[in-house]
């Protein structure tokens, strides 16, 4: 392939890599680090059309090679610019531009001017370090919420790095001679992998954009909007999972539910903003007390479930007892004076008898009912259990 026509499809590859990029924000004016990724795109084919001109133009050293070669190192920073600002919410634009300014000056020493290897020798360990940065970030956080979302990119950053290498490697191993234009395999396939690069990273670019919407969008749809903590969805999908689990390991998942006591006349006397304050609050205490593994669910106005996996009636007994202790010591505020805020609570474990997971948290709900029947802020164990751990419970009232 002539060298023009590989400039030109290399101007076609960031130009598509720049109006994706630009399409992707106006979508979606929070992810900030697609501004970086276009600014790649659009340094890549300035880099390309200078190029060009200097095939049909005698152009002074300072606008090519000196600035082709700046545009080109500034589209690497700038794809490492866009990963930092993905991963950590800051883009790099300093170091870009330094990566811009360093190579002007440069060219302009004879030995740096006259020689394609030299400027190889120079710019290649540049190209290598931003990429390999940009890898290296990524890996770090291959464990974060969307970090599968990052493998595409960073097999295409090892690519791109591993070709370099080996392109190093025969260039300083047979002392390939490189001519700014020819028709010679390393001009050719270099100019190839940069097309490729450029196409395959706009590709991983916007799988990152649209694995972080799809995750979010899921995050919301299972969580609460008012107190963040999980909803009722997400109920059935962790009920469900535990469900199968204690089946599979023999071993027993609890449900404690707790419901706030007179609520209505919190609302009524105090405002439904109060109210509100104190189901943030309440939620904030319960969350507090959870081992990392136990999740809390608001599955109605006022009432919470904890799902406590493997578990037995004692350990559920006294979580529910600190949950609702907890609760009573919260200080409420509202502006006439400090509310009295009390939960009751109701448990039950799993039985080998629940055909699902639903049955055990309907004999929560029933505990639950008896605590609010025999004088509300109390703790319940399920009915039917109640006569085989009476003894195991010290300061809640069983049914
Ligand atoms: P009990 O002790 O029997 O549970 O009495 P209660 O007043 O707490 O129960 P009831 O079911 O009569 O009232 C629940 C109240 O919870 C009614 C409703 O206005 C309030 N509520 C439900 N969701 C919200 C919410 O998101 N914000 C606020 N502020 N109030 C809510
Ligand atoms: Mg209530
Ligand atoms: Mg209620």
């Amino acid at each position: 392939m002539d060298a023009l026509t590989l400039f030109i499809c290399t101007i076609l590859a960031s130009a598509i890599m720049t109006l994706t990029m630009v399409i992707l924000r106006t979508t979606d004016k929070t992810e900030k680090y697609l501004v970086d990724w276009a600014m790649a795109g659009i340094f890549f084919m300035s880099s390309n059309v200078l190029a060009i001109l200097s095939i049909n133009f005698d152009l002074p050293t300072t606008i090519h090679p000196a600035m082709g070669n700046a545009f080109y190192l500034a589209g690497h920073s700038a794809i490492y610019s866009g990963v930092h600002r993905c991963l950590h919410g800051r883009s790099t634009w300093p170091l870009t531009l330094a990566i811009f300014l360093i190579p002007i000056p440069l060219h302009h020493i004879p030995m740096i001017a006259e020689s394609v290897e030299m400027r190889i020798f120079i710019f290649y360990p540049m190209i290598f370090a931003l990429n390999v940065s940009a890898l290296v970030a990524l890996w770090r956080r291959k464990k974060d919420k969307i970090g599968k979302a990052y493998w595409p990119l960073m097999a295409i950053l090892f690519l791109f790095i591993t070709q370099l290498i080996i392109r190093a490697v025969l260039m300083l191993a047979e002392n390939v001679r490189l001519e700014f234009i020819g028709n010679q395999f390393m001009q050719t396939s270099g100019n190839l992998a940069i097309i490729g690069f450029i196409f395959l990273l706009t590709i991983s670019f916007a799988i990152i954009v649209f694995w972080k919407k799809e995750v979010l969008l899921r995050e919301a749809s299972m969580t609460d909007y008012l107190t963040k903590l999980l909803n009722r969805e997400a109920l059935s999908k962790a009920a469900l999972k535990e469900f199968y689990i204690a089946e599979r390991k023999q071993r027993y998942f609890g449900f404690i539910m707790f419901d706030i006591d007179h609520f209505k006349h919190v609302n009524d006397n105090h405002g439904h903003a109060i109210g509100d304050r104190v189901l943030i609050e309440i939620s904030k205490a319960t969350q507090n007390l959870m081992r990392s593994f136990d999740y809390c669910f608001r599955v109605g106005g006022e009432e919470f479930v904890i799902l406590v996996s493997d578990t037995n009636v004692n350990e559920l007994n006294k979580i529910a007892e600190r949950v609702r202790k907890a609760i009573e010591k919260t200080n409420f505020n509202a502006s006439s004076g400090p509310l009295e805020i009390t939960v009751s609570v109701g448990f039950a474990i799993s039985s080998e008898d629940d055909e699902t997971w639903e049955a055990t948290l309907e004999r929560a709900d029933k505990a639950l009912y008896h605590s609010k029947k025999t004088g509300r802020n109390k703790v319940s164990g399920e009915p039917q259990k109640a006569v085989l751990y009476s003894s195991a419970l010290e300061h809640s009232h069983l049914a």
